[in-house]
């Protein structure tokens, strides 16, 4: 288990005289998750020899399974103005304040679309992971980082924000020894309720972790608070028993790369000490790239990673049924009332009265509240939202943290 924090005192030490470079949002996310575990066993940002290793082998250097490259990037002139080099330490800072310490390894160039083409299997811009990799600036930095001013989360963040340590922590004193993971960036309709419903009978698990992913947005995604309020809300609202329902944050920016996508959700659910995770049609594909199970056969091709997957097929509502019923259970295909999203979206845009079964009435009642408090009059990311909202986590000056030590 990785951990790389210092306490404020060596904190203050260690920054002290560093050459500086400012890192944006996806950094900084990285950044936290590399320091506390989220992505061990990463001790930091990854070397020419482990991202060539994920790019052809889908394993670090050493063997150990990884499926997406986490790298820090930064322009050529931008490193030489600084003057570093390997071997030197740089000062990571995120909103104008320091966040963390990296030593430097290694500074080099890789083929951009190489490994775009290897992690998404495609080279066309319009793929998402693609056009991010092409954006990545000409050089990589590597080394370990170290955080050395840990970044506050905001209300309603705050509420989810765990470390891996203390996810597990809370494992323990729950007595859960089987936990499934369901990775989320939806407002949960009944079918997502019974799709973790089902996936915690079959896996056989006592508690069901929701990680939502908390990263950058684009417009018409759900708001993040109402998300990670809406999952809350049914356990507020007795669908889930208190003992089995836990909702966390993860701080990521999903790269769509379908199934290589989903081992990676995996391995960092794994982290949090998750031994199963639900896979549903299409995990983290875009566009039509990936088979719809794709994300399923891969962990056949895998050695064993310490958490299994649990396929997971659709739920629909179906008025013969007279309830919400399973694709692999349910007979009347030619009857069934899809929970699509876009039905579910004009439910929650108010121009549809919600049928019964379809989305809870509490969690209804929790995004509407959640469009006027945080969403500027909308459950969705508008432009207005993407300028104005509270930033899921901000910095503050290292003195402040030095004070509120002592
Ligand atoms: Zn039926």
């Amino acid at each position: 288990m990785i951990e790389r924090i210092a306490s404020s005192a060596e904190a203050a030490k260690m920054v002290r005289g560093l050459p500086s470079l400012e890192v944006r949002d996806q950094i900084a996310r990285e950044c936290v998750n590399i320091a506390y575990g989220f992505f061990s066993p990463l001790q930091g940002f990854m070397n020419r020899a482990d991202v060539d290793s994920v790019a052809r082998q889908m394993t670090l250097a050493n063997g150990y399974v990884w499926s997406i490259p986490i790298v820090l990037d930064a322009a050529p002139d931008e490193l030489s103005g600084l003057g570093v080099r390997s071997g030197d330490s740089l000062l990571l800072t995120h909103q104008g304040h320091p966040l963390a310490v990296m030593e430097i390894e290694e500074i080099y160039s890789y083929d951009k679309e190489f490994l775009a083409r290897q992690i998404y299997g495609t080279a066309e811009t319009a793929h998402p992971g693609v056009q991010r990799t092409h954006s990545y600036r000409d050089r990589f930095v590597a080394g370990p980082v170290t955080l050395v001013n840990p970044p506050v989360m905001n209300p309603p963040f705050d509420r989810f924000w765990r470390t891996p340590r203390q996810i597990r922590e809370s494992f323990a004193q729950l007595g859960w020894t089987k936990v499934v993971a369901h990775q989320t960036r939806n407002v949960p309709h009944s079918g997502h309720e019974w799709l973790m419903k089902g996936a915690w009978l079959a896996a056989g698990a006592d508690g069901i972790l929701v990680s939502a992913v908390v990263g950058e947005k684009k417009p018409g995604d759900y708001i993040d608070e109402a998300i990670v309020l809406g999952h809350q809300c049914l356990r507020d609202a007795g669908f889930f028993r208190q003992d089995v329902h836990q909702t966390s944050i993860l701080l990521w920016d999903m790269r769509y790369a379908g199934p290589r996508e989903a081992v990676f959700h995996a391995l960092v659910r794994k982290n949090l000490g998750c031994t199963h995770h639900m896979f549903g049609r299409d995990h983290a594909g875009v566009g039509n790239y990936y088979g719809t199970y794709a994300a399923h056969q891969i962990f056949d091709e895998l050695p064993d990673l310490g958490i299994k997957s649990v396929l997971t097929l659709e739920w629909w509502y179906c008025p013969i049924c007279a309830g919400v019923a399973y694709e692999g259970l349910c007979g009347h295909q030619d009857q069934k009332q899809e929970l699509s999203g876009t039905y579910i979206r004009s439910i929650i845009q108010g121009g549809v009265e919600p049928a019964p079964l379809t989305l809870r009435p509490e969690v209804l009642e929790v995004v509407q509240d959640c469009a006027q408090k945080y969403g500027f009059g909308s459950p969705f990311v508008t432009e207005t939202y993407l300028q104005d909202r509270t930033p899921v986590m901000s910095m503050q000056d290292m003195a402040c943290r030095c004070c509120s030590d002592t």
